[in-house]
């Protein structure tokens, strides 16, 4: 597998000091300064899925184009995990808010050893998602779950009514902690531990954002029934069967 990690950075000293923490721990930086760049980079070309970034660590502000918007089309052909770089709060908000498939985000200044250890857990999360597809090993029976519901863990998928959902990686991981606790109640903060975790800056208002999204998504599926419920004061919880 590449160890490779895209930094997109317009700042020579930024980048250095990440790409110095990556190597350390066995990762191999590849710099870019542009969006396009970016882009260029980690479009599928044959032959090349050795040297492919199995990860990007994108700044927000870029010369050429923002990196919500290199995100945003970057998502039209790719998967591969984003961390966002920003300099500033309001971005954050629009990072977590415009569903723009987005794994993680730091603010600035960072300590670049933090930022490698982010990197490990989103790729370690990612490995279960890339896990070979086994027929017979792909469906995780969940015993309680609503029965409109199948998860499908190493495939990293959510089947609603038979139809797969298009999950960003955190609302997956939100439907997943949800639909394997059937009933219960969690909060706000118990789904930021078990959902967010290794992502210490995450407001409770992300939580609410992702249910947000994900609730459309459900919608546009079923518009008759919201299988997820909000408990006021307390948290959500997924209806029963
Ligand atoms: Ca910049």
């Amino acid at each position: 597998m590449s160890k490779t990690v895209l930094i997109v950075e317009d700042e020579q000293a930024i980048a250095d000091s990440i790409a110095y923490a990556l190597r350390t721990d066995g990762f191999v930086p590849r710099h870019v300064m542009l969006g396009e760049q970016a882009l260029a980079a980690l479009r599928p070309t044959p032959g090349e899925a050795a040297q492919m970034p199995v990860l990007v660590v994108l700044d927000v502000g870029l010369p050429d184009m923002s990196g919500l918007e290199v995100c945003r089309r970057l998502r039209q052909f790719s998967e591969v995990p984003v961390i966002f770089l920003t300099a500033r709060s309001d971005e954050i908000d629009r990072i977590v808010g415009l569903e723009i498939g987005a794994d993680d985000y730091v603010t600035k200044p960072f300590s670049p050893r933090e930022l490698v250890a982010r990197i490990r857990v989103i790729l370690r999360r990612a490995g279960v998602a890339q896990a070979p597809r086994e027929t017979g090993m792909t469906i995780a029976a969940l015993a309680g779950a609503p029965a409109r519901f199948e998860l499908r863990a190493l495939e990293a998928k959510v089947i609603f009514h038979g139809q797969p959902l298009d999950l960003t990686r955190y609302e997956y991981l939100l439907l997943k902690t949800l639909l394997e606790h059937p009933g219960h109640v969690l909060s706000r903060a118990q789904l930021m531990e078990r959902v967010w975790s290794g992502a210490p800056d995450t407001l409770e208002r992300t939580v609410d954002a992702h249910v947000k999204s994900l609730r459309a998504k459900l919608r546009a599926i079923d518009a008759q029934v919201d299988p997820i419920h909000t408990h006021r004061g307390l948290g959500y919880s997924l209806a029963g069967a």
